[in-house]
């Protein structure tokens, strides 16, 4: 099968159609048009087989995948995803695995009403690449480095169930109940990226990052980038259930504290911003947690137990 053939009948075909592209999938170049008074944020991840997912992971969820950790990055931005491109390397081109691949990322596109606007399909190793495109009012863009000392750390979700899912994925871990397990390797192979909070948190959070990395590595982010420390309390990291239950409750720390993958938000938000905070949650049907409090001592990172400073070792992913 020609590339030509892969794109009209896995990528083409399917698209979900939005009012403001003017030229999808077909020509040389997308043509979109941005709303008024509204900026353009712009962001790309490559998952890459081995890598970013386990060479067996079902296509759909690599698509999924593909496309929520770049709509995490949106939602980490306070952006609302319009359109994204995407450059395919398939070693083969194989039917079955297309189809699920493209019925994946068809299913997110329509859920989240974001169009595939063009890409590249080339022969090589499994990689994908995304690139998402979103809308921000001018100004309003979440960035890491307004954050300032006084402010309170808040993450979404719950943190360490990706790692764990890893575990279970590449059988270093066994857990034995059913639903914690298939919990877990949910959290691990569909992430959901958090837009609805993202956008809530314009004006209200001073500084917003997604967690890919684990949380120590990236609130080091934030504290470089806004010449802060943090004090967090590793007592209030939230934790699920099916986390809690299947690790001992220094692992699960370990997991909350270092593991990648969970794609959560973590924000910080100044004293005045705390009541419009709890009242924009509270209508937008989302949950944050606190989990600490930053200071002026800059780029450090102060993890406290029952007050008393917390002994860590563990890094987060790394990749070189
Ligand atoms: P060109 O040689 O001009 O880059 P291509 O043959 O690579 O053209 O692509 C033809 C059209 O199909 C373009 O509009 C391109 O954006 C789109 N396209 C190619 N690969 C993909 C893909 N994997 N997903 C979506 N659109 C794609
Ligand atoms: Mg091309």
């Amino acid at each position: 099968m020609k590339e030509f053939n892969v794109i009209e009948d896995f990528f083409k075909a399917k698209s979900i159609q939005r009012k403001d592209v003017i030229i999808g999938i077909g020509d040389d170049g997308a043509v979109t048009r941005i709303p008024q008074g509204q900026a353009l944020v712009t962001t790309t991840d490559t998952l890459l087989s081995g890598v970013h997912f386990l060479a067996d992971t079902p296509a759909h969820a690599i698509a999924q995948k593909a496309m929520a950790v770049n709509l995490s990055d949106l939602a980490a931005m306070g952006a609302e995803p319009a359109w994204i491109s995407l450059s395919l390397s398939l070693p083969t081109v194989d039917v079955n695995w297309l189809q699920a691949f493209s019925n994946g990322l068809q299913e997110h596109a329509e859920y989240y009403n974001v169009q595939l606007i063009g890409g590249d399909t080339v022969q090589g190793p499994l990689a994908i690449t995304i690139t998402a495109q979103g809308f921000v009012p001018f100004d309003q863009a979440l960035t890491r480095s307004k954050a300032k000392p006084g402010d309170s750390v808040y993450v979404t979700g719950s943190l360490g169930d990706a790692g764990l899912g890893l575990h279970i994925a590449q059988k270093k871990c066994v857990v034995n109940n059913q639903f914690h397990q298939e919990f877990l390797l949910n959290r691990l192979n569909y992430p959901t990226p958090r837009l609805l909070v993202g956008t809530s948190l314009r004006r209200i959070a001073s500084a917003c990052i997604d967690i890919s990395d684990g949380l120590v590595s990236d609130i080091k982010h934030i504290l470089n980038a806004s010449q802060c420390g943090a004090t967090i309390h590793v007592d209030k990291l939230p934790m699920s259930q099916a986390l809690i239950e299947s690790v001992s409750s220094s692992e699960a720390i370990d997991y909350a504290l270092s593991a990648g993958d969970d794609y959560e938000l973590l924000f910080t938000v100044s004293e005045e911003q705390k009541g419009q905070l709890e009242t924009t949650l509270a209508n937008a049907n989302v949950h944050a947690t606190y989990i600490g409090q930053l200071n002026g001592n800059a780029g450090k990172l102060d993890l406290r137990q029952a007050d008393k400073p917390f002994e860590y070792n563990t890094k987060g992913y790394e990749h070189f």
